[in-house]
């Protein structure tokens, strides 16, 4: 038995009439049953041997069905084989009428469980087969009824929802419906029941996957116009799982819509500068804050040229796109941007460069921040860090810090002006008036040195009575002197010593620079002229000179030591004791120290009231005094005694005549003079007679030790006169 093949078909006859006996039989039958012809006969007799028992009922049943409209009938049974193993058939009954006119039903046999098409057949079907399985993409069949039932469909589409084909049809009964996100069933819905005008749709949805996940789909449906299915539509579903595109779309739309996001939930604006195409791009945000586009071609200009930087950050500004052309991998700086209400704001603007392959710059990609709030507080607090309290004006340290910048950027051409201004007296005004009135004293001077000091100037106060005012750019230094001239005119117009307030005056030193100098060389200068101020009577200004020695007037202010000029004094003490003539041997003496210590003119007259008292007045002239005629007699008293008030040590000296305020220098004769020294010789306790000691070039600058000496040698001439 074991030799007989299986057939795939064989044919069988049986008689239409309980007990459905069979036949006849052919070979292809008897092998395709594992019987031999012996064992069939043995066996086999009626239908009911050969058909499963289960299936026995339902077959004739059927079978009586069928032959009652044809004379065809189709079932699918299972059969018992020689085996005793049950196999499922297909059964195509014919009816025949035999000779004898019995009605006999001849049966094709094909086993299903290898039903084997023929080879042209099954080329096709596994070609078509191969390709719907193949594809990574849902292909089905639809009624598209209520539930979308599904008829057909590759395994890729089962795979789209993460089931096998048998969960699918279990949990879901060939439903598509709740295999569709919920929101978008309606979308689903409504396209598919457009299919019946439209025969085909597009569309993407989300569909339930078995991982409780959803995914994104994209369905294509056409429907069959051909077939209908109780009266619905059918349709081919082409389904493709666009999940990860899907995704990627919605990563490339947050790309794009980062600068919008972080710009809205931010106080910073990104831009974007574009190297080679000299073009800035700002997120859309500029427009509402600045009220204009937010793509500029060639920003340095035009943001320069229309005014939307303040002048004092123009560089920072040009900076940042400089940085990027060079190749600085980040940078940031501040500066003043003008918002849509035409108010300067500050900015803080910070990039990092993106490079090509080969280094070159490509991009600078940066924000822009609105940073005037903390800007304005911290200049609040550095203000407050840098100004005195009581005046507002800068304090020492500042001021030290500002003027030591400054000294640096003096260029050549223009002079930096330092002017240290010290109250005179204002102890006795505190003692006078009060501590208090001495504070609004203080006040109104700084308001005055304030209001009279250019922007690009400072004042601070660098001490409790002392002011210093700087003065950049000034091209001539006597400007600097009109300056203080007004400082001084309107503090005596506030303080004039008058109604219970009181006389205020200034001591004002002055230095000047055209060339970069250190900070103590010019404060030692102006220091220097502002004790030759307080010297000269207090309530004036002196400009000093480059020759002035202000190391000899910093020793002896520190120290007040007195030097003369030993040699000059006993020389001069020599010729006065030479002859008994005492006017010669005086004429001689004043010649003596005129020529040596170079002196335009010494002069010996009596005073005022005295006028009888001196028997001869002297004069020395040396060869460059400038007025060939001797001005004694143009001396008016009324000046000399103006000076003697000023007199409080018994001499006067003045560094700078030509600096003195008008009213007691500077008429008739006297406006030459440069450098003056006036002595008192007194008897018994009232003055006399004055010498005076004058040098009229600009340049000269006398030094202590000649002040000294002058004043040694004028009382020495006193016990002579
Ligand atoms: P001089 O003409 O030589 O400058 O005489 P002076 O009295 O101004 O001398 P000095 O500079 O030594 O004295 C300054 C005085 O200023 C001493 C101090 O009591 C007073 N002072 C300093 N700071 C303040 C202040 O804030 N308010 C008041 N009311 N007085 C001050
Ligand atoms: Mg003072």
């Amino acid at each position: 038995m074991s030799n007989l093949t299986s057939s795939k078909t064989g044919a069988f006859v049986i008689d239409f009439h309980d007990p459905f006996l069979i036949l006849e039989y052919d070979k292809h039958f008897l092998d395709m049953m594992k019987y031999s012809i012996q064992t069939m006969r043995k066996h086999v007799t009626n239908l009911s041997d050969i058909i499963h028992e289960d299936d026995y009922n339902k077959l004739t049943t059927s079978l009586s069905h069928q032959l009652a409209r044809s004379n065809h009938t189709f079932d699918q049974v299972r059969i018992i084989k020689g085996d005793q193993k049950s196999y499922p058939v297909l059964l195509n009954g014919q009816v025949y009428t035999l000779d004898d006119g019995r009605e006999v039903l001849s049966f094709t046999c094909t086993d299903a469980s290898v039903s084997e098409p023929s080879d042209a057949i099954q080329h096709n079907v596994s070609d078509l087969e191969r390709f719907s399985q193949s594809v990574r993409c849902g292909l089905s069949k639809h009624i598209c009824d209520n539930s979308l039932t599904l008829i057909w469909a590759n395994d890729y589409y089962y795979k789209l929802f993460g089931y096998t084909k048998t969960e699918y049809e279990e949990t879901f009964e060939n439903s598509l419906i709740p295999l569709i996100y919920p929101e978008d069933l309606s979308l689903v819905v409504n396209s598919i029941t457009s299919l019946l005008e439209d025969h085909k749709v597009d569309i993407t949805f989300r569909i339930k996957h078995k991982s409780q996940n959803f995914r994104w789909v994209n369905l294509i449906a056409a429907s069959i116009s051909s077939e209908k299915y109780d009266g619905f539509p059918i349709a081919n579903f082409v389904l493709n799982d666009i999940t990860d595109l899907k995704y990627a779309e919605m990563r490339a739309s947050l790309e794009a819509q980062k600068y919008e996001i972080i710009s809205d939930i931010s106080d910073e604006i990104p831009f974007e500068y574009e190297i080679h195409t000299v073009t800035i791009t700002y997120s859309k945000k500029y427009d509402d804050i600045f009220g204009r586009k937010s793509i500029h071609r060639h920003p340095i200009e035009k943001f320069i040229n229309a005014g939307l930087i303040s002048e004092d950050t123009i560089d920072n500004f040009k900076g940042i796109y400089e940085a990027a052309i060079r190749g600085e991998a980040i940078h940031s700086t501040e500066y003043k941007l003008r918002t849509k209400h035409g108010d300067y704001e500050w900015h803080y603007s910070t990039f990092s460069l993106i490079k090509d392959e080969h280094d070159k710059p490509l991009r600078a990609v940066g924000i822009l921040r609105n940073i005037d709030a903390q800007k304005k507080e911290q200049e609040a607090l550095l203000k407050r860090a840098q100004t005195d309290a009581v005046t507002g004006l800068l304090n020492k340290a500042t001021t030290e810090t500002f003027l030591k910048q400054r000294l640096k950027k003096i260029q050549s051409g223009e002079y930096g002006i330092v002017m240290l201004i010290d109250i005179d007296d204002f102890k006795n005004i505190n003692d006078t008036y009060g501590h208090l009135t001495g504070d609004e004293v203080i006040v109104d001077i700084a308001h005055i040195l304030k209001q009279y000091t250019s922007n690009d100037g400072f004042v601070g106060r660098i001490g409790g009575d002392e002011f210093l005012v700087y003065l950049p750019n000034i091209l001539d230094k006597t400007l600097a002197c009109e300056k203080a001239e007004k400082f001084v005119s309107k503090l005596h117009t506030k303080y004039p010593g008058e109604e219970g307030k009181p006389k205020v005056t200034l001591s004002i030193g002055i230095a000047a620079t055209d060339v970069p100098i250190p900070y103590s060389d010019i404060m030692e200068q102006a220091d220097a002229a502002v004790y030759q101020a307080k010297l000269n009577g207090k309530d004036c200004y002196v400009l000093y000179n480059d020759a002035i020695e202000r190391s000899e007037y910093h020793n002896e202010r520190r120290s007040n030591m007195c030097n003369f000029d030993p040699i000059v004094i006993s020389n001069a003490i020599n010729i006065l004791s030479e002859d008994s003539d005492t006017i010669t041997c005086i004429q001689k003496a004043i010649n003596y120290v005129g020529e040596t210590l170079d002196i335009d003119r010494i002069a010996i007259w009596e005073y005022q009231n005295n006028r009888n008292f001196l028997d001869k007045t002297f004069e020395y002239q040396s060869p460059s005094y400038p007025y060939a005629d001797g001005r004694t007699e143009n001396l008016s008293a009324m000046q000399w005694e103006e000076v003697d008030t000023m007199t409080i040590t018994g001499t006067y000296h003045s560094a700078n005549t030509k600096a003195i305020k008008l009213n007691n220098f500077g008429k008739g004769s006297f406006s030459g003079v440069k450098e003056f020294m006036q002595s008192k010789f007194t008897y018994n306790g009232s003055a006399f007679a004055y010498i005076g000691y004058f040098s009229y070039s600009d340049d000269t600058v006398w030094s202590t030790n000649t002040i000294e000496t002058f004043k040694l040698f004028s009382s020495i001439l006193t016990g002579y006169m």
